[in-house]
């Protein structure tokens, strides 16, 4: 049986890692590549590398940054006494969208999964207290969501707030039961923080 040189299945491959991405659309996007213009492809690569070279986490918050600090966190307008913490960067720009929030962000990176080996310390929480506790944070938000994991990792950090004497409160009910921030409308996501409850 024939098939693709190695490196076009080389290729395909690496398609396949991608998120949502099977057999038949990793094929087509390597044969596209191959079927265009040479600098396409040299195009897609540069930027590839020059984004991940580019891009790093936040020193402050975690959320994309191209220097030290991130737009938010560079932001003096911000209210530094007031924190939300997500388990991922796109949640930020949900929040922002919303404009609803004047805060900033602590981008957790993942949400707690005992079974799966993931503790506090995985998480790296420690440092996420730390860099709170250096902003001077009265309140912390948690916008983590409805589902198994979001309840888990809320709860535990729940806890760790109220230990600190902060504020904590999370989203008002009502939203992604279930689902990502990521996903919910802005203006229904405004309505949750500004009604956001007391824990
Ligand atoms: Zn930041």
């Amino acid at each position: 049986v024939i098939d693709y040189p190695p490196a076009i299945r080389r290729l395909i491959q690496a398609f396949r890692q991608l998120p949502s991405v099977g057999p038949r659309s990793a094929e087509r996007f390597a044969l596209h590549l191959l079927g265009t213009d040479p600098h396409a492809a040299e195009t897609l690569g540069q930027t590839i590398l020059e984004t991940r070279k580019a891009v790093r986490p936040c020193r402050a918050c975690g959320f994309f940054a191209e220097s030290e600090l991130c737009p938010i966190c560079e932001n003096p307008q911000r209210d530094s006494t007031l924190a939300c913490i997500v388990a991922h960067p796109a949640e930020v720009l949900a929040i922002e969208k919303s404009g609803a929030f004047r805060g900033r962000y602590f981008v957790l990176g993942g949400l707690l999964s005992p079974l799966d080996g993931v503790g506090p310390e995985e998480l790296r929480l420690d440092r996420c207290f730390a860099e709170l506790e250096s902003r001077g944070v009265t309140e912390v938000i948690l916008g983590l969501g409805a589902d198994v994991g979001g309840e888990t990792t809320g709860l535990y950090l729940a806890g760790e707030i109220k230990k600190r004497g902060w504020t904590v409160t999370r989203l008002a009910t009502g939203i992604a039961v279930g689902g990502d921030l990521e996903f919910v409308d802005s203006v229904t996501l405004g309505r949750a923080i500004t009604d956001r409850k007391s824990l």
